[in-house]
């Protein structure tokens, strides 16, 4: 036997009250009222226990037909069925009874079996309506789950249609990091919190429903979505307590072809979203054509990669750095390229992203490393002047390779002098990351290697920055150098910058350069080196050992 479901009992007499008990009992825990109120003020503690109530019509304080009412005012209390039992037996009396909202009508006297015989099958065609409904919402936040939202979509657009609506994919940025930094259960309260605010702001013409984990979906017709857009608190701060920083990304997709599944509406609402994924200031983003290409685009990148790795398909080209005061070339970057046999030639803007994102790029890079390495020993072994040479490392590779382990072990292997190699990161990863890569960077220079701060000035920077750190070079950004160097002296910060960088022992390059008039005005400023279009661009390594071995001064 399971455990007893609760019944309750709504009667003024007190003896029926007593039959009734003794009818039900023996199956059933039974709760008593003696009027409409009574049995309201029970429910109010017991409402999610009661399965079924056994109601009188004619009571004091509150008669049945009114207790019936108030019952159907309550979303969950008008699930409980009501089996009414009268005096009366007419057919007028029946129906007034269903209308309002008794599931039967059971005329007195008691019949014992035929009580217990509808009791027991109203409470299983209940609980059977009950499970139906789990199995269409989501258990955590009572919005729908996958399949039936695709399901009341299906049928919205069928009902309606002209009507213009769209699909709005949305998650929360980096949920991983709420629920790792403060437990599923807070995760759990989060997502609750932000299934009730969509829910609010999508109001009741809406649809809305949560896939797995954070990711939710809303349809909603085209011009209220746009009217929310203007409203809605994009970046949800506060939502909870204890979370400072909820961000969501919103991706949407407009429905114009009705062919379509919705399933696939929804993919590409999802794609739409996180094609903003990490932008500081963009919470939006409508999916097009172009979108769609670009993600096909990279998926094809991603498939294959592995193999363009084996294959050899990765180039390492090296872009001359010049010393401001020789004239001559004095080291170099080494940029990768990617000769496709059939896309042809690609540029790292292209991929390097790309490879970010889908975390390929420690292995890329470990490779140009390498090939860096067997490039200065054969420049070594042949007599070639040899000149420092500069690689880019990305955020990911100070966390997910022992740099200073695997470079260390590359530049004894090929028999190469730390300084040689010189190890460029990207300011934003000192700016998002600063501790892990302060110390990254001592282990390095502690090695003998020499580290360098690229893009600084492109948008995160702090002069701070420059002086907490043990560096060796800062290198000037392109933009910031285009657009510094274009304004007139006294309103320039290169010379600064630059000055600054001396006192604190850094050399300064300067990248990007390409004009004369550029030249010229780094000169006095006192730039050490400088790198660009002016110059010479990235070039093929045999190109690059031609001309390290003249090394003519140029200007
Ligand atoms: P970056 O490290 O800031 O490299 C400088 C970029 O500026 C290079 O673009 C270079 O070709 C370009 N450049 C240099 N002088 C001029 C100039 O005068 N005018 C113009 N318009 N551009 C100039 P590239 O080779 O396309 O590389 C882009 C970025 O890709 C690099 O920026 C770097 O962040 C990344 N990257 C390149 N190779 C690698 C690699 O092997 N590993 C990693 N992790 N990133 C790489
Ligand atoms: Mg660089
Ligand atoms: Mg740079």
């Amino acid at each position: 036997m399971g455990i007893k479901r609760k019944l309750l009992i709504v009667e003024d007499n007190i003896i029926n009250r007593m039959m009734l008990e003794g009818i039900l009992e023996p199956e059933y825990e039974v709760l008593s009222a003696e009027h409409g109120q009574e049995a309201l003020d029970i429910l109010k503690e017991h409402r999610n226990e009661i399965s079924l109530i056994l109601s009188d019509i004619m009571m004091p304080v509150m008669d049945g037909y009114t207790f019936m009412d108030r019952l159907r005012e309550d979303p969950e209390l008008s699930l409980i069925p009501v089996i009414v039992m009268t005096q009366g037996n007419s057919e007028e009396d029946e129906l007034a009874v269903l209308d309002h909202g008794a599931a039967d009508y059971l005329p007195k006297p008691y019949r014992p079996k035929i009580i217990l015989h509808r009791v027991a099958n109203l409470i299983k065609l209940r609980e059977s309506a009950a499970m139906i409904n789990q199995l269409q919402y989501d258990r955590l936040t009572r919005l729908y789950n996958k399949e039936f939202f695709f399901k009341k979509v299906q049928e919205r657009l069928a009902q309606d249609p002209n009507g213009e609506y769209v699909i709005v994919g949305s998650n929360i940025e980096n949920f991983k990091l709420v629920n790792d930094v403060f437990g599923r259960k807070e995760g759990d309260r989060v997502i609750q919190e932000v299934a009730d605010i969509i829910a609010a702001t999508i109001g009741s013409d809406g649809i809305c429903g949560r896939f797995e984990a954070d990711r939710f979906v809303m349809l909603q017709r085209k011009d209220k979505e746009q009217a929310d857009r203007r409203n809605v608190n994009f970046n949800m701060t506060g939502v909870s307590s204890q979370l400072k920083n909820v961000t969501m990304r919103w991706g949407i997709y407009e429905i114009s072809d009705r062919t379509v599944p919705v399933d696939s509406m929804c993919d590409r609402a999802f794609m739409a979203a996180s094609s903003i994924k990490n932008q500081y200031s963009r919470f939006f983003a409508v999916y097009d054509d172009s979108l769609r290409n670009k993600m096909l685009r990279e998926q094809s990148i991603t498939s294959v990669m592995d193999k363009a790795l084996e294959e050899k398909q990765f180039l390492v080209y090296f872009q001359p750095k010049y010393d401001l005061r020789t004239g001559k070339a004095a080291g170099s970057e080494a940029l990768v390229r990617w000769i496709h046999p059939e896309w042809g030639f690609m540029s790292p803007g292209e991929f390097i992203p790309i490879f970010e994102r889908n975390g390929f790029i420690p292995k890329l890079d470990q490779y140009v490393w390498e090939r860096i390495c067997m490039r200065l020993k054969q420049w070594k072994d042949t007599g070639c002047p040899l000149h420092p040479v500069s690689v880019n490392v990305s955020r990911a590779d100070v966390f997910q390779v022992n740099l200073k382990e695997t470079l260390v072990s590359l530049t004894k292997k090929y028999d190469v002098d730390p300084a040689l190699l010189h190890i460029e990161i990207t300011e934003s990863a000192y700016a998002e990351t600063p501790n892990q890569i302060i110390d990254t960077v001592s282990a390095l220079r502690e090695a003998g290697f020499i580290v360098e701060m690229d893009d600084f000035g492109s948008g995160y920077s702090s002069l701070n920055m420059l002086s907490s750190m043990s560096l060796d070079i800062v290198k000037l950004d392109m933009k910031f150098i285009t657009n510094e160097l274009a304004k007139p002296d006294d309103k320039s910060l290169v010379g600064d910058l630059i000055a600054m960088a001396h006192r604190i022992k850094l050399k300064v390059v300067a990248e990007g350069v390409e004009t004369k008039e550029q030249v010229e005005r780094l000169k006095t400023l006192d730039c050490d080196y400088v790198q660009g279009y002016y110059f010479a661009k990235p070039m093929p390594a045999d190109e690059y050992e031609a001309l390290i071995r003249v090394n003519e001064p140029k200007d």
